[in-house]
C-alpha cells in the first residue's frame, strides 16, 4: 500500500509543472476549506467532524456546489445559494492563500519535502492564526479586521512574490552550474598545464598509469582483489569511474590511495594533495592517442585530451573535453 502511495507520487512527480499544479491548487482549496471549518468552530468547542457544514442563517446543509473553494464564493457572490445571507469573505480568503501559498511553494521547489515543509507550515499556520484571531475577536465582541489584514498580506504577497521567487532560482543556479563549468575547465586547463612541462615521450593515458603501465609497474595502482579490481578488466569500465581528483570523500582505500600517490610522485614529479570537499562531484581522466598528419609523414604527433565529468545534485553527468595535439618537441 505504502510503496504503491509512493509510486503514484512519484509518477506525479514526474509530470509537467502545468499538469500538476491545478491538482495541488484544487487541495490547498479544499484544506484551506477545511480550515475555514475549524477556524469557525474550535473556538465555539464544536467538533470538526460533525455535524456537516450548513448555513448559519437557513441551517441548509452545504452541497457540492457550495463547497467549491474559492470558486462557490465567487460564483455565489459570497452569499446563502438559499436564503442569500451573506458569508464572510474570510472563507474564500483563507482557501485563496493556501492555494497560492501552495502554487508558489511547488514552482518553487518542486514536489519535494521542501515543498511539503511549506504547504504544511502554511496550512498549520493559518490555521493557528485563524482559530487565535477567531477567539480574540468573541471574546471582545468585535470583527476580526487584523485577520483580514494578515490573509490579504498573505495573499498578495505570495502572488506577487511567485514570478520572483523563480527568477532568483533560475537565476541563483544559472550562477551555480556556472561555477561549477568553470571549475571543471580550470580542473582541465590545471591538468594540460602540468603535462606541458613532461617531455612528449613520456606522456601516458591514465589507463596505463595507473593500471597497465608498460614503463612502470603493472596495475601499481590497483588492488587486484579488492573493490577496484573490475576496474583493471577493461579500459571503458575504467574510464567511467577513475578520476586522479580525490577529495576525503572520494579518495580512494588506504592502502590503494598510497600506491596512487606514490605512483602520481614518480610520474608528475610533485606530491599528490587531496582537493578540497567542493570538488567532490569532479572526476577527470586523460587519454593520449597517437596520430598523424599527413602534411608532416615523419612527425610523431600525440592527441591529448582531458575530460571532466561534472555530477554534483544541480549538474548531472555532464562532460567538459579538452584536447591539443603535442608533438616530440613539447606542447
Ligand atoms: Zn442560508
Amino acid at each position: 500500500m505504502l510503496s504503491e502511495v509512493a509510486g503514484a507520487l512519484g509518477a506525479f512527480a514526474d509530470l509537467p509543472l502545468a499538469f500538476q499544479l491545478p491538482f495541488v491548487g484544487l487541495f490547498a482549496g479544499l484544506v484551506g476549506s477545511f480550515l475555514n471549518v475549524c477556524i469557525w468552530r474550535i473556538p465555539r468547542g464544536e467538533s470538526i467532524v460533525f455535524p456537516r457544514s450548513h448555513c448559519p442563517n437557513c441551517n441548509h446543509v452545504l452541497e457540492v456546489p457550495d463547497l467549491v473553494p474559492v470558486l462557490s464564493y465567487v460564483f455565489l457572490r459570497g452569499r446563502c445559494r438559499h436564503c442569500g445571507t451573506p458569508f464572510s469573505p474570510r472563507y474564500m480568503l483563507v482557501e485563496l492563500t493556501l492555494v497560492c501559498i501552495w502554487c508558489a511553494a511547488l514552482a518553487w521547489f518542486g514536489l519535494s519535502w521542501a515543498f511539503a515543509t511549506c504547504a504544511v507550515g502554511s496550512a498549520v499556520l493559518l490555521g493557528t492564526a485563524g482559530v487565535a484571531q477567531m477567539s480574540r475577536s468573541m471574546r471582545r465582541g468585535a470583527g476580526g479586521f487584523t485577520f483580514m489584514e494578515i490573509l490579504l498580506a498573505m495573499t498578495l504577497f505570495a502572488i506577487f512574490i511567485s514570478p520572483f521567487l523563480n527568477v532568483l532560482r533560475t537565476g541563483w543556479m544559472g550562477a551555480s552550474k556556472n561555477r561549477e563549468y568553470l571549475i571543471a575547465y580550470n580542473l582541465a586547463r590545471e591538468h594540460l598545464e602540468e603535462l606541458r612541462v613532461m617531455p612528449a615521450r613520456n606522456l601516458r593515458s591514465d589507463w596505463e598509469i595507473f593500471v597497465h603501465g608498460k614503463r612502470l609497474t603493472d596495475n601499481i595502482f590497483l588492488d587486484e582483489f579488492g573493490p577496484l579490481a573490475r576496474w583493471g578488466q577493461n579500459e571503458k569500465v575504467f574510464y567511467e569511474n577513475f578520476s586522479d581528483v580525490l577529495t576525503e570523500v572520494s579518495q580512494l582505500p588506504e592502502s590503494v590511495q598510497a600506491k596512487f600517490e606514490r605512483n602520481y610522485k614518480r610520474f608528475y614529479g610533485r606530491d599528490y594533495k587531496l582537493y578540497p570537499r567542493e570538488y567532490d562531484g569532479f572526476r577527470r581522466v586523460t587519454r593520449i592517442k597517437d596520430v598523424t598528419d599527413p602534411s608532416t609523414p615523419g612527425l610523431a604527433l600525440q592527441k591529448v585530451t582531458v575530460t571532466v565529468t561534472i555530477n554534483t545534485k544541480l549538474t548531472h553527468h555532464r562532460s567538459l573535453e579538452v584536447s591539443t595535439i603535442v608533438s616530440d618537441r613539447g606542447l
